[in-house]
Formats: C-alpha cells, structure tokens, sequence
C-alpha cells in the first residue's frame, strides 16, 4: 500500500455558519460523476443540502481537490489530510 492510499481526508462543514445556497454540493467533481452513473446513489455522493445546510453524506469519496472550499461564500469548508488508520467518522450523517 502506498502512502498515498494511506490517507484520506476529513471534511467538516459548520452548519452554524451555512447559508444553504447549494454552490459546494454542485460545484464537487465527486458528486458531478456520482450523478452521471446508470446506478446512481444518493448516498455516495460527498456532500448534500439536508434540512437547509450542507452536511457530510460519504466522506470516503471525498478527494480532497478543495473546490467546494473555494466556492463557498461563508468560509464554512475544511479539510484536513489525515493518515486512514486515524481517521474517525465523526462528520457524516445518515440522509
Ligand atoms: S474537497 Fe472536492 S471532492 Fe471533497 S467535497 Fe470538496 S469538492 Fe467534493
Ligand atoms: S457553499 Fe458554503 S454556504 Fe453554500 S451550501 Fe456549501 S457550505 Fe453552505
């Protein structure tokens, strides 16, 4: 296994501080491809607007590239480059 695979990436949103204006879960490559297969699954996108704010739906798909951290107004993105074997769910939520 090689170091890269050795790493994956935590993405919080503060829900405090989200507007709900929807520009990170369309603006996200990830969740653009997801959309585009014949079987797709809403839960394997990254990240979706639930209950008016965007929240972490499948943080396993998440691969780091930072744009929805880019197009988002509130400053409200992050995102950390951990090593897998330390990670801990702890920002995604059931849909
Ligand atoms: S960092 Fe990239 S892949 Fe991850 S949620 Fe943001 S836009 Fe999507
Ligand atoms: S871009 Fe920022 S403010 Fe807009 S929905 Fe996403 S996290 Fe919320």
């Amino acid at each position: 296994m090689s170091d890269y695979e050795r790493v994956t990436y935590r993405i919080t949103i503060d829900a405090s501080r989200c507007n709900g204006c929807n520009n990170c879960t369309t603006a996200c490559p990830v969740n653009a491809e997801m959309r585009k297969k014949e079987d797709y699954d809403p839960n394997d996108r990254v990240i979706a607007i639930k209950n008016g704010v965007a929240v972490v739906i499948n943080p396993f798909r998440c691969d780091g590239d930072g744009v929805c951290m880019i197009v988002c107004p509130q400053d409200c993105i992050s995102l950390e480059f951990i090593p897998l074997e330390e990670y801990e769910d702890t920002t995604s939520v059931q849909p």
